[in-house]
């Protein structure tokens, strides 16, 4: 395992004026997309403190590992990395989702200090105890925008923490806690500053991004001269008109998220919905006590295209939640055929320590998980095939991502980093991450595109 490094290295040098050494603190970011905003706060917060961030376990004074307690995998591969940061350097904060369980003193009773989500604070005061700050903070060498692990061209933005829903696999709340949206104002600020410092995409997440304000009561705060609601479409408007591209994750489909189609027809924010809809069986769903599962998604699906044709709509999926009988399996089969999603994931069920679904009767066994898995992937795969088929001879505008020595390799507004596919530009290794082509689509796979420029 490598350990994080940032954008902006070259902060405070280890000796300052023959005298003061920064302490180094090297740092492990290990889950989602909100655990790596997480990191980068933290990661900021030590820079402001005029900390230097160690590119390896033998030059750091301590090591933040921020885990992830998601699933039981995830649990495990928190335990490995906590593992390896005891071995490699023997001085560790624990913190993130999977810091509030008790496994973690338990298997590693010599960490220095354990800490749960998004506890920046605590953090802090458990890095200065380890390692003592410098006596001057180094401010100016922080970007206004903080630190980040993402790079130059794209970049995430939490809009809330935490989450009101109760879905019964779910322990986030418990780990997170209830709702608490940012100001719009705040957020803007944030998107503003990282577009001023080159940032072409930003990627919207939370754990409920349409729920975002409700627990403001959608109150107004002052950007640009004027007020401005914590609402999902003011907010989304307001952000599409940063000259950005603004990518929405974590919807769910209640009502009020078909006002923010038009802005996707009118190229204000990208036509890309990330919902996780985890299943489409109602019985299923009223299980699991998913948000929104009263919607009939299928006819929201067809409406949303009649405004956007070319939306993408990626998801996630959960088979094998207890109860599940093979007619709610079948009945997710023929949705996924129908529905035609862009892009997908899929989830074994996990009986999650702490989640309400554990305590519930017909749990299914690991080869019927095992065989519904198999078998709704290959679904996918051929709608993905599809979807992606139809695509040859569109034009689409590109974002660059890296170059190697065949080409440029990037995204179209339907494809998210890291989690959905590529568009590979052959021969063109004079472009450069962040920049903005269009090209047009010559052939296709399941999952990634390969074009070539025009105009
Ligand atoms: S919406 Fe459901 S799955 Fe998502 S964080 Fe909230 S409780 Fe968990």
């Amino acid at each position: 395992m490598t350990l994080s490094s940032t954008a902006s290295e070259g902060g405070p040098k280890s000796v300052i004026n023959g005298k003061v050494a920064a302490p180094k603190v090297g740092f492990v970011s290990l889950g989602c997309a909100k655990a790596l905003v997480d990191s980068e706060r933290i990661m900021t917060r030590l820079r402001v403190e005029g900390y230097e961030i160690a590119p390896s376990y033998d030059g750091a004074d301590v090591v933040v590992v921020n885990t992830c307690g998601f699933l039981d995998s995830a649990k495990a591969e928190s335990l490995d990395a906590i593992g390896e940061a005891m071995a490699e350097n023997g001085r560790v904060i624990v913190t993130g989702c999977f810091g509030l369980d008790r496994k973690v003193r338990e298997t590693f009773p010599d960490v220095l200090a354990v800490t749960g989500p998004h506890q920046y604070e605590a953090v802090m005061e458990a890095v200065r105890e380890a390692a003592p700050a410098p006596h001057a903070a180094y401010l100016d060498l922080v970007p206004p925008s903080g630190l980040r692990l993402t790079p130059d061209h794209y970049a995430y933005l939490k809009i809330s923490e935490g989450c009101n829903n109760k879905c019964s696999f779910c322990i986030i709340p418990q780990l997170r806690g209830a709702l608490a949206s940012r100001p719009a104002a705040d957020v803007l600020q944030e998107a503003e500053q990282l577009v001023e410092r080159g940032v072409r995409e930003l990627l919207v997440i939370s754990q409920d991004t349409s729920a975002y304000g409700v627990d403001l009561k959608f109150a107004e705060s002052e950007w640009r001269g004027h007020p401005l609601k914590a609402r999902f479409y003011d907010l989304c408007a307001a952000l599409g008109s940063l000259g950005a591209w603004v990518r929405l994750h974590y919807v769910y489909p209640y009502p009020h998220v078909d006002e923010v189609l038009p802005l996707m027809a009118e190229g204000k924010i990208l036509p890309y919905l990330d919902i996780p809809f985890q299943h489409a069986s109602p019985d299923v769903l009223r299980a699991m006590r998913r948000p929104a599962n009263q919607e009939k998604t299928l006819d929201r699906i067809a409406s949303w295209r009649k405004i956007v044709p070319d939306l993408a709509i990626r998801s996630t999926f959960i088979v094998g939640f207890p109860g599940e009988t093979e007619e709610d399996f079948e009945f997710l089969l023929g949705w996924l055929r129908e529905a035609r999603l862009a892009r997908v994931g899929c989830f074994r069920y996990e009986n999650v320590e702490g989640a309400g679904s554990r305590a519930l009767e017909n749990q299914i066994a690991d080869e019927v998980k095992e065989e519904r898995y198999t078998r709704f992937m290959d679904v996918q795969k051929e709608v993905s095939e599809q979807v992606m088929a139809a695509r040859v001879g569109q034009q689409i505008d590109v974002l660059v991502d890296e170059i190697d020595r065949e080409g440029a390799i990037g995204r179209s507004s339907w494809d998210a980093p890291d989690i959905d596919g590529s568009i590979f530009l052959d021969g063109e290794t004079d472009l450069a991450p962040g920049d903005i082509v269009r090209a047009v689509i010559e052939e296709t796979d399941e999952y990634d595109c390969w074009g070539r420029l025009v105009g």
